[in-house]
């Protein structure tokens, strides 16, 4: 039994223009470097699945996604947000990125997996509640931490997520839901600033200082998340896996590399063996260097499926 690897090339179609740094380009070099050094062919290649309308509703406001769909256009672009549009496929590709957590969750819960990685997108942590946002449609992490929960066995899950940018939307689904422990590192003052002061016990928030980088992130995981983790005793981790704290990345001035990725992957394998009977899924948020986000998957997957 090995790592699930779970996308769909529709995924691809969700396409917001050629200037925009959350481009199918993206996923396209993942897989190429995972095809060039014959990882891919190591791991449980899984087809996504869409989500049903229901799922979508265990994170969202029930009229979250007919809005969406309401300003779907039928060529071209439309913005939600300053940063954020919907192409006409979108919503199809979000509903994939959707559904291949509950996938996930249900292949590793079923033993079918050893853990899991949706390689997917549009990513899903800034969408809150209420509201799309930050290149953000539905929040695959947080529906797939919500149905985790609904399974027999699982009652607290915990949601970490390494992304540069806070998971304002996952804190937003979470904060008044103690099972779940959310626990983040991000780059700080910086984009979203929406609950990165918010005070719960369950959210375990670590601002990071611009230009800070390996020293400062491994402090912060040992000295917050590890703590936190150790107390919650989750039946599941969701990892939120955004690679654009990485040094290379476009987007932010956090200096991280793959070997961060494979440190932090092994730290969360570790604690899932103590504490969630080694269940792990993993979902891919942001990471805008296609060349850095490329192999700083290779490092988290090649930790996943236990080389
Ligand atoms: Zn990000």
């Amino acid at each position: 039994m090995t790592t699930a690897y779970i996308t769909h090339d529709d995924c691809c179609l969700h396409n917001m223009g050629p200037e925009h740094p959350e481009s199918p380009v993206r996923l396209q070099a993942i897989r190429k470097v995972l095809g060039r050094t014959g990882l891919l062919d190591e791991l449980q290649q899984q087809t996504s699945v869409h989500i049903l309308p229901d799922q979508i509703q265990l994170a969202h406001a029930n009229l979250h996604q007919k809005r969406l769909e309401l300003k779907l256009p039928e060529s071209g672009v439309v913005y939600t947000d300053e940063d954020t549009a919907l192409c006409p496929d979108s919503l199809h590709a979000a509903s994939l990125a959707a559904g291949s957590g509950i996938l996930a969750v249900n292949r590793v819960l079923a033993g079918h997996s050893k853990n899991a990685f949706c390689a997917v997108r549009p990513p899903g942590h800034h969408a809150e509640h209420n509201i799309p946002m930050g290149f953000c449609f539905y929040n695959n992490i947080a529906i797939a931490a919500i149905h985790a929960l609904q399974q027999p066995g699982i009652n607290r899950v915990a949601v970490v997520d390494f992304d540069v940018h806070h998971g304002n939307g996952t804190v937003d689904i979470f904060k008044d839901r103690p099972e779940v422990l959310v626990c983040s590192t991000f780059q700080h003052p910086f984009y979203p600033e929406r609950y990165s002061e918010i005070l719960r016990d369950n959210i375990i928030n670590c601002p990071m200082d611009a230009h800070s980088g390996s020293l400062e992130f491994r402090n912060l995981v040992e000295g917050r998340w590890l703590p936190a983790l150790q107390q919650h005793k989750p039946d599941m981790i969701l990892i939120s896996a955004g690679f654009d704290a990485h040094a290379e990345d476009p987007m932010a001035d956090i200096n991280l590399g793959e070997e961060d990725y494979r440190w932090v992957t092994q730290m969360l394998l570790d604690t899932a063996r103590t504490y969630s009977d080694n269940r792990v899924i993993s979902m891919l948020e942001g990471g805008y260097n296609p060349v850095s986000l490329a192999f700083s998957v290779q490092a988290h997957i090649e930790v996943l499926a236990g080389h």
